[in-house]
């Protein structure tokens, strides 16, 4: 199997010996104490600073160690359920990098044209992949989309005089965590709907829990176990039968790109988290996006601003096209973010639609849906349910699914996601996304059976070829050490 990682850093040591040999920070390795002259006033600067000193060489290859001991989707399959980490499309990058995507947000409407040109085009793909009426770019992730969507929810139904009757949210089982955690933080009261035995949403369990206490149900789906909702115009009914409004999660929304849209299934509110939809680079905290759509009964209530058209130039001076303008929503719910949202990964996702266009868009989602499904019919694990859509969940059984996980990493590939959804004991949830070739899924499948072969004793040892060995994550999450140099200065 193939492995080339840390070759550098633990001297192509194995086992025990490479352990903890990581490498040194820049000012471990060569410093100089400088006197800095600077104009501020004497209490503001530091004398005697200390800072690296070393070669360019020196620092390229730091540089390029410290990439190496990481993984992302440019090293290889990256199958991490529900977060859709596909390569990144480096034209993207290049589109973000203009000098004119770095307008100051402030600047007048007039003087950035061609970047209100790209919100509102953006917003307008966006409607037109959902089903939806309008859009607002401005959520800066998902959860915060979720947030949003839910104050949407709360405006509409204060605005009928439903308020303070509309108390409760329904999350099924399976919902990702942020579902529960977005509804709390807006003050409801979260009702946890058990899934069916055949992972979806049980009708009777949905009648039951619908009320007139009900504000809004939010609902994923494909869902997270990779199921689609087939009943999903009844559960439309239900909900709305009971006044409450229907949320859709858009994070799977890859498996239903021009297949299916979410406001042609009865949906009245729905984020996108462009940054795993339409591939831009997220995962360790990166910047991301989750603009939200709305029918038009809830457009009013959107963060504000939004981008509109007001009239069409007239082909002399500045060319043709539309003229736009930024505008606040007639009941909006307020700002949720500064500015129009994450701009930069707006634009990208701007660009990676245009590119790709409806039929890009539309294989893309076909081969999202075919790899899940291949993967699915290669490996060894048990799965539970399906048939699939984008991604699937199979059950590690006997084995620690946190253990498999970790012993993936000396197979050379990235794990999925470890124990979610609970309904699946020791769930492994994989998707693989579109873009891998039959070649890499087979790897993959081989990593998976190699690892279902294995001992209890091999796996609670894994992983052995990576740069940081087991981690003791309990311990680094309660006693955090943000700090270098306070870790020194303990020791
Ligand atoms: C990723 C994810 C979210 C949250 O989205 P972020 O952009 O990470 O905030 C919500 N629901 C599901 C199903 C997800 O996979």
């Amino acid at each position: 199997m193939r492995y080339d990682q840390a070759r550098w850093t633990n001297d192509g040591a194995e086992g025990d010996d490479a352990e903890g040999q990581y490498e040194l920070l820049l000012s471990e390795k060569n410093s100089k104490t400088v006197d800095v002259e600077s104009p501020l006033p004497d209490d503001l600067t530091r004398e005697n600073l200390e800072l690296p000193d070393l070669s360019e060489p020196e620092l390229a290859r730091h540089y390029t160690r410290l990439s190496q001991m990481n993984y992302g989707v440019d090293s290889g399959p990256y199958p991490l359920g529900s977060c859709t980490m596909k390569y990144n499309p480096k034209f993207t990058e290049d589109v973000a990098a203009l000098p004119s995507a770095a307008v100051h947000p402030d600047r007048s409407a007039e003087s950035v044209q061609g970047s209100l040109a790209v919100m509102h085009g953006l917003q307008d793909y966006l409607a037109r992949i959902g089903g939806m009426d309008a859009v607002s770019l401005q959520p800066p992730a998902g959860a915060a989309g979720e947030f949003t969507g839910i104050l949407v929810a709360k405006a509409f139904h204060e605005q009928n005089g439903e308020g303070d009757q509309r108390d409760e949210i329904i999350v099924p089982d399976s919902a990702h965590g942020t579902n529960f955690a977005s509804a709390a933080l807006a003050g409801y009261e979260v009702v946890e709907l058990p899934s069916g035995d055949d992972g979806r949403v049980d009708l009777e369990a949905l009648e039951a829990a619908a009320s007139r206490r009900t504000a809004l149900f939010m609902l994923t789906n494909p869902n997270t176990l990779g199921l689609f909702e087939r009943d999903i115009e009844e559960i439309a009914d239900i909900v709305h039968d009971a006044g409450g409004l229907l949320y859709y999660d858009g994070a799977n929304l890859n498996a239903l790109l021009g297949q299916a849209r979410p406001g042609d299934m009865g949906f009245d509110i729905m984020h996108y988290n462009v940054h795993k939809t339409f591939a831009t680079p997220h995962g360790g905290g990166g910047p991301g996006a989750g603009p939200v759509g709305v029918v038009s009964d809830l457009a009013e209530f959107l963060p504000a601003p939004r981008v509109r058209e007001v009239g069409r130039r007239d082909g002399e001076g500045r060319g043709t096209g539309g003229v736009y303008e930024r505008f606040d929503p007639e009941n909006t719910v307020g700002k949720v973010h500064g500015f129009a949202g994450n701009w930069l990964v707006l634009l990208k996702a701007y660009a990676y639609i245009a590119r790709l266009g409806d039929e890009g868009l539309t294989d893309a989602s076909a081969k999202a849906v075919l790899n899940a499904n291949y993967l699915a019919s290669q490996i060894d694990y048990d799965i539970p349910f399906g048939p699939f859509h984008h991604e699937f969940v199979a059950s590690a059984g006997d084995q620690d699914a946190a253990d498999v996980a970790k012993r993936m990493l000396d197979y050379g590939v990235h794990p999925p996601t470890t124990k979610w959804p609970e309904i699946v004991p020791e769930a492994l949830m994989t998707e693989p996304t579109e873009i891998e070739g039959k070649d890499t899924l087979d790897q993959l499948a081989e990593a998976f059976d190699a690892v279902a072969a294995e001992d209890d004793e091999t796996l609670a040892s894994a992983p052995n070829r990576t740069t940081a060995r087991r981690i003791d994550q309990t311990s680094a999450a309660r006693d955090l050490r943000l700090s270098w140099q306070s870790l020194e200065a303990e020791e």
